[in-house]
């Protein structure tokens, strides 16, 4: 065996992984030795009480040790027949059945001494355990009694895992790099790295797989609270952002003639909150240290209009400005309320999509250079090297949760300093009701502006939940809306019946595995069907929308939804993400179960958007204790700050802050929502050290950065 195993080699240079089991492997994100070592146990099997055959009841598990007293055989003559054997105690006997297992006639015999875990069933008044974990054992001190279960794949057990894991700790434990201060080991009482990953994997008892399993959730904090602020959003103390607007002297005349124009082509009085969320960001457009600030605004509460006036700010004083949205669908909508707020201004907006013409593109480029175009807005397109700004201030991102943490990084690329300015002011749009600790945490000295008024005259969305997904109800609710005039949108998660369809522009919600196996998913296309064939189609233009579909056809579908001319959309969460059209007043989720929280009341908030009354409607056939409660939690609760709030009282870091789908790397051992206070003394304590400097500063730092990379590194394109 090779001596030469790093933390960063690839897991087929471990004994016994081969490129079958290396596969099979990379299904669970597995790919170098620290990746396997640093997978942790979902949970762990507790066998340690151990007792006697004569206390075993039924249904109930029971773990002993026994000898085998009768002869392992078939107990009938089909193939499928069990394998049977009895042991005795001494305080009793049982038998133990096998199923699928013809082996087990082979391998146990008269007189064997074993150790038994199962759950027991009386079989009338005989008492036995159905496939029991049964292994030949002289003693109880031979057996682990303590078993991590792990998240598996086809192919791949939890004993397999554990052996290499083994021999991985064996060859690498002592390379683990050290990411926290020795202070602070002392002070919470933290085992070391290696031991850390001993404990969670081969514990001995639950405490001490728990004693493990903190000192991994502390390294985690100090990853994310120390490593991503200096290896990932590459900030340093000598950035110059230009200043936008003089600090001092007020406005010249033409300016504040144009401001006006804007304003008043608002339509509406902005709300209090809107108003200092312009105003902390009007103050941060005055220096030159780099605006880094984070909108906070439940779905609905107008945060485009921030946006827009931010824009508007920059663009008047003569620098340029980006809105970076998610999809194209949404930058359109974007750029027509920007060129509806902006009309008269004399400011131009540009719209640069990933599908533009290219000839179009080269004249935005060129309009770009000499600052002919002041406003603009768009996809990732705008991100890439080619795009060059004459005089570029303001850079805008739009629910960024949906761009990822490889991509807010080069959201921060901007300058390239010739002029003394290497850098731009940045802000962030999001509805995500991240809690202040844990914002701190992620975005470290990222200032906040939180919008929780909503504009007046709004009424609040009834929802409602349907206990299945077909029926006369769902599109009685339907009729009746839009005889009123009203549209409707029904959101389904999957695009047709025959393909997996989940649509590729979307992140569906992770971790229902069962439940999705459990129910029949209605897609877009079936929805499409069961529309046209109660007539609803002829008398109401009803369309389909979503993400594998050609980009201009989609844009032409929302525009028609927009214009009123299309009634229902039906679509997959493609519109998720802030889409807006306040006419329509209901929304349809149709196996509702398959989404999570946020997912849901993002979808819910397409609607109530006017000022007439908006219904959401769930629909699902699932009968988990899970999605009956997530059911319940959305009609109950219509505010996303509460819903997060009570979410994460019942359940702790429940679905609402998915973090995959919020650009926030997973954690496996940290809780980001209850370990918040803890990543806080973390890193404070390591700031300590930073501060004193030296040998001990530069380990440390080397250390956090070699963890952050094994860690993190080439997984964050994957968010
Ligand atoms: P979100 O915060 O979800 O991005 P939007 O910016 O899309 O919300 O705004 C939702 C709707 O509310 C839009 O139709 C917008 O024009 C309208 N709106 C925004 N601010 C106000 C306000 N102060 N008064 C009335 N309507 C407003
Ligand atoms: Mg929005």
């Amino acid at each position: 065996m090779s001596t030469r195993i790093t933390l960063n080699s690839p897991v087929t240079d471990l004994y016994g992984i081969g490129p079958e089991a290396a596969k099979k492997l990379a299904r669970l994100e597995v790919s170098t030795i620290y990746d396997l070592i640093s997978m942790l146990p979902r949970r762990y099997n507790d066998w340690s009480n151990i007792s006697s055959i004569d206390s075993c009841e039924d249904g109930m598990p029971i773990s002993f040790m026994a000898t085998i007293t009768s002869s392992p055989v078939q107990k009938g003559f089909k193939r499928q027949s069990p394998v049977a054997f009895f042991v005795s105690d001494g305080s009793g006997r049982i038998e133990l059945s096998f199923f699928n297992s013809p082996y087990i006639v082979n391998k146990y015999q008269v007189g064997d001494r074993v150790f038994v875990h199962g759950i027991v069933s009386y079989y009338g008044m005989h008492p036995q355990i159905v496939n029991p974990f049964c292994e030949k054992a002289l003693s109880i001190e031979d057996i682990r009694l303590v078993r991590p279960v792990y998240s598996l794949t086809a192919g791949i057990t939890s004993n397999m895992l554990s052996k290499w894991i083994g021999t991985a700790l064996k060859l690498v434990g002592d390379l683990l790099p050290d990411v926290i201060p020795p202070e602070l080991a002392i002070k919470e009482n933290l085992c070391s790295s290696k031991e850390a990953y001993q404990f969670v994997h081969f514990p001995e008892s639950v405490t001490q797989a728990q004693l493990g399993r903190r000192r991994i959730a502390f390294e985690e904090l100090i990853l994310l609270g120390i490593g991503m602020k200096y290896f990932m959003q590459g900030k340093s103390s000598d950035e110059v952002a230009p200043v936008v607007i003089p600090p001092q002297g007020g406005l010249p005349e033409s300016a504040a003639q144009r401001w006006k124009t804007v304003t008043s082509n608002l339509g509406f009085k902005l709300t209090g909150d809107q108003k200092k969320a312009i105003a902390d960001i009007q103050h941060d457009l005055m220096k030159s240290t780099p605006m880094n600030r984070l909108v906070q605004g439940d779905v609905g509460s107008g945060k485009t209009a921030v946006a827009v006036l931010s824009m508007a700010m920059t663009a008047i004083m003569g620098k340029q400005a980006v809105l970076l949205a998610p999809t194209s669908v949404l930058a359109k909508q974007h750029y027509d309320s920007a060129k509806a707020l902006l009309q008269g201004s004399g400011i131009n907006v540009a719209l640069l999509l990933g599908k533009t013409k290219a000839s179009l593109k080269r004249e935005i480029k060129e309009n770009l250079l000499t600052n002919e175009a002041s406003v603009i807005i768009g996809t990732h397109a705008v991100l890439s090297d080619d795009v060059k700004f004459n005089d570029l201030g303001l850079v805008i991102a739009d629910e960024q949760h949906r761009f990822g943490v490889k991509q807010r990084e080069k959201l921060l690329i901007s300058r390239d300093g010739s002029d003394g300015i290497n850098s731009v002011h940045n802000l962030v749009m999001t509805a995500t009701p991240i809690p202040r600790t844990l914002a701190m945490v992620i975005y470290g000295d990222m200032a906040t502006s939180v919008i929780r008024e909503k504009p007046a005259g709004r009424k609040e969305i009834k929802t409602h939940f349907l206990p299945y997904t077909e029926g006369d109800d769902i599109y009685n609710v339907l009729i009746a809306k839009l005889r009123r005039g009203e549209q409707a949108y029904i959101v389904c998660p999957r695009i047709d019946d025959d393909s997996d369809g989940l649509d590729s522009d979307e992140l569906l919600f992770e971790g229902f595995g069962e439940e999705i196996a459990s129910t029949d998913m209605v897609s877009v296309k079936e929805m499409k069907r069961r529309l046209d064939e109660r007539g609803i189609s002829n008398e109401y233009e009803t369309e389909v929308l979503y993400g594998s579909m050609k980009e201009t056809t989609k844009l032409e579908v929302m525009e028609r939804f927009l214009s009123g001319e299309t009634k229902v959309l039906i679509s997959t969460t493609v519109i998720e993400v802030g889409v807006n059209n306040p006419n329509a007043t209901m929304m349809i989720i149709m196996n509702a179960e398959r989404f999570g929280l946020s997912t849901l009341h993002q979808l819910r908030g397409r609607i109530g958007r006017g000022d007439k009354q908006s219904y959401c409607v769930l629909c699902s056939d699932a009968k988990t204790e899970n999605a009956l409660e997530r059911m319940k939690l959305m009609c109950e609760c219509s505010d996303g700050f509460d819903l997060a709030g009570k979410d994460l009282e019942l359940r702790g870091p429940g679905d609402f802050f998915g973090t995959r789908q919020h650009g926030i790397p997973s954690l496996r051992a940290a809780n980001l929502f209850t370990d918040a206070p803890l990543a806080k003394i973390a890193c404070d304590e390591v700031n300590k050290v930073l501060a004193v400097g030296g040998d001990s500063a530069n380990r440390l730092m080397n250390n956090i950065e070699k963890l952050f990379k094994l860690r993190f590194e080439d997984k964050m394109g994957k968010l």
